[in-house]
């Protein structure tokens, strides 16, 4: 049992709800916890009352080849924590421990905690997991030393962290593409790394008839960029594959924002150009334990991302910050109302 101290609030919770992902409601959402441990049941032993720790909220079955191989999303017993069922033999764990962080306090398996090193706040140590999606995202892109990497939906948690994290992997420069000029000017400023900007609202008119997006990207890169890490949300129509036209040969596409539009292109235009797409659902375990290891080993600054902080009671205030995401708004956390231990 851990007294939540954060909770991360982001645009999954929503996506997956509509998705029809969450099969058992009503329920308690959030899945990016952070929090003291305040009891342990029988025959626990790797954590005790009073730790620091904070709750890797995937729940897969700890055994098959995905599992032991650094892949747990794609385990056939997939669910998460305060989320949705991924795969079709995730019950009865996810019976069990589907109530997530959104609350004073939430139940998980011992298995599930990670302790919190000393120079993690809990906000930040909520949050690990989307800045992990972010890392996942950066290990499958496998960028070359020099590279220029293309973010898109720069400005949301996972591409802001992506940006802080994109010199660690080789990248030397970033185009990010967002919705509105403004936020992506404030978001440069969290690279180490020059950073170009795109906005879709400044394109021309008809410009997902008319490929405008691949001319503005190939303006800043006309050899194409070497990968592009797509975090576009379901309802963005044309930038995400405009985004991917831009890439040049050999270069690899990291599909995980779940746009829903379909592929415009014939299928052979990957064949010619040897691109790698590739799809990732979320982070692993190993992901969420380098980003824990980057930030305590000062290596990866994380405290600025969080821009947002509300009480419990002010939950939908919180979640309608994240929808309106205006200006300076990257990381969003809830943390109930409670003597704090920090
Ligand atoms: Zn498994």
């Amino acid at each position: 049992l851990v007294k939540v101290v954060a909770a991360g609030i982001a645009p999954s919770l929503l996506v997956f709800w509509h998705l029809g992902h969450l099969p058992l409601l009503p329920m308690t959402l959030g899945h990016e916890i952070s929090g003291v441990v305040e009891e342990v049941g029988p025959g626990v032993a790797r954590v005790q009352p009073g730790d620091r720790v904070r709750v890797h909220p995937n729940l897969t079955c700890r055994a098959c080849e995905y599992c032991l191989t650094d892949r747990e999303p794609m385990c056939i017993a997939c669910s998460m924590i305060g989320s949705g069922v991924f795969g079709p033999d995730a019950m009865p764990l996810y019976q069990r421990y589907h109530e997530g962080g959104l609350a004073e306090y939430v139940r998980a398996p011992a298995w599930s905690l990670d302790a919190l090193p000393h120079g993690v706040s809990f906000a930040v140590g909520s949050k690990v997991h989307d800045i992990a999606n972010g890392l996942r995202a950066l290990k499958l892109a496998q960028l070359r030393q020099g590279a220029t990497l293309l973010v898109t939906a720069a400005t949301g948690a996972v591409g802001s962290a992506t940006l802080r994290m994109a010199h660690l992997f080789g990248a030397t420069r970033v185009i990010a593409v967002a919705r509105s000029r403004e936020r992506l000017i404030t978001a440069q400023t969290l690279s180490e790394l020059p950073v170009d900007v795109v906005a879709l609202d400044e394109l021309p008119d008809q410009w997902e008839a008319k490929q405008g997006l691949t001319a503005a990207i190939r303006e800043l890169a006309p050899q194409g960029v070497d990968a592009v890490i797509d975090y576009f949300p379901p309802s963005t129509g044309a930038a995400t594959w405009q985004s991917i036209a831009a890439m040049r040969t050999g270069a690899t596409a990291v599909i995980i924002g779940g746009n829903v539009a379909p592929v415009p292109v014939p299928t052979n235009v990957i064949m010619f150009n040897c691109w790698r797409i590739v799809g990732s659902r979320n982070c692993t375990r190993v992901d969420a334990r380098e980003v824990l290891d980057l930030i305590a080993g000062t290596r990866l600054r994380a405290d600025d991302l969080i821009t947002h902080r509300y009480s419990l009671r002010e939950v939908n205030s919180a979640i309608q910050a994240m929808q309106e995401r205006a200006g300076r708004t990257w990381m969003i956390v809830v943390e109930p109302e409670q003597p704090r231990v920090e």
